[in-house]
């Protein structure tokens, strides 16, 4: 069965990223509401239906840390990726001033299961954790987008791929894209708990197109010492957990299952996501809210 952009009703825009554009839409076969993202890529169509099939892997098995795939298409040079809506959006417009410990480590707890998940189950690895890339729903929900599924895909888009706010890993700044692990993941993983934590990137952001900046940023990253989580503000638990995430050397740095077994991850008891996810939706400044 394939899925195609008649069956759509195309309803708001739910923002924008390097490659294109991430529209709520109604499919009208199954009733269901879903996030369709366009990605615009200049490619012949033997490779565009290469990613169609790398993408149907992900119809295998599904994880609740995973934002679920409905199915993809492409018409001329777009791709069309049809997933599950998250209806209070990604963590980057949520977190405000920073989130409260537990709720962050119920977030850290879905982001591990999830990445753990794509690595056992589906032999993949993320390669672009950052808070974009984690949503969340009005019912507390957490989940993982954008994962690296399809190695064509991948591989089109790092061609351009530079943006203002970097989470790679040190070992990936100036080196080997090939030489990517699952190590550079728990890196990102504990860069975006700083950002959830403290309310902003940790490095100096540069101004759009100032190439000096980026490098600036990028030499803090490689040559810096790692950020960390203020001792005054966050329990010893916690700032261990994200000093060993963001430790320099990747091989010093813990395994998805001994994360989960850490204190931090197990600390916390019936945390209240839904309200959180609640507070922190009606909080959004991007959106204009209907009532
Ligand atoms: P980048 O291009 O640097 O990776 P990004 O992750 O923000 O940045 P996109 O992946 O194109 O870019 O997504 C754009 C925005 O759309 C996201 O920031 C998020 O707020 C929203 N979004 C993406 N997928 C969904 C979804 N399934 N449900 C609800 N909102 C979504
Ligand atoms: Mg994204």
């Amino acid at each position: 069965y394939k899925i195609n952009m008649d069956e759509f009703d195309l309803l708001e825009e739910l923002g924008k990223g390097q490659f294109g554009t991430v529209k709520k839409v109604f499919h009208k076969p199954t009733n269901v509401t879903m996030a369709m993202k366009e990605i615009r890529l200049e490619l012949e169509e033997s490779k565009l239906n290469q990613i169609l099939m790398e993408l149907d892997i992900l119809h295998q098995s599904r994880s609740e840390f995973i934002v679920e795939f409905y199915g993809a298409f492409f018409i001329e040079s777009c791709v069309y990726y049809c997933m599950e809506y998250m209806d209070a959006g990604s963590l980057d417009k949520l977190y405000g001033d920073g989130v409260p410990e537990d709720v962050l480590a119920v977030i850290t707890a879905s982001m591990v299961k999830g990445l753990k998940f794509l690595k056992d189950k589906l032999n993949i690895i993320h390669r672009d954790v950052k808070p974009t890339n984690v949503l969340v729903n009005r019912a507390g929900e957490v989940k993982l987008c954008d994962f690296g599924v399809s190695g064509q895909l991948t591989q089109s888009l790092a061609k351009t791929n530079v943006g203002c706010q970097s989470y790679m890993a040190p070992e990936r700044i100036f080196g080997d894209a090939s030489t990517y692990t699952v190590q550079a993941d728990v890196w990102s993983l504990g860069l975006a708990m700083v950002e959830l934590a403290i309310g902003k990137y940790p490095y100096p952001v540069p101004d759009k197109n100032e190439n000096v900046g980026l490098f600036a940023q990028l030499t803090a990253i490689v040559a810096g010492n790692p950020p960390s989580l203020p001792a005054d503000k966050f329990s010893e638990e916690c700032r261990d957990f994200v000093a060993q995430c963001l430790n320099k050397n990747p091989k010093d740095r813990p395994t998805y299952g001994q994360l989960l077994e850490h204190l931090f991850l197990n600390k916390y008891e019936n945390v209240d996501m839904k309200s959180w996810a609640e507070t922190a939706y009606a909080s959004r400044k991007d959106i204009y809210k209907q009532s």
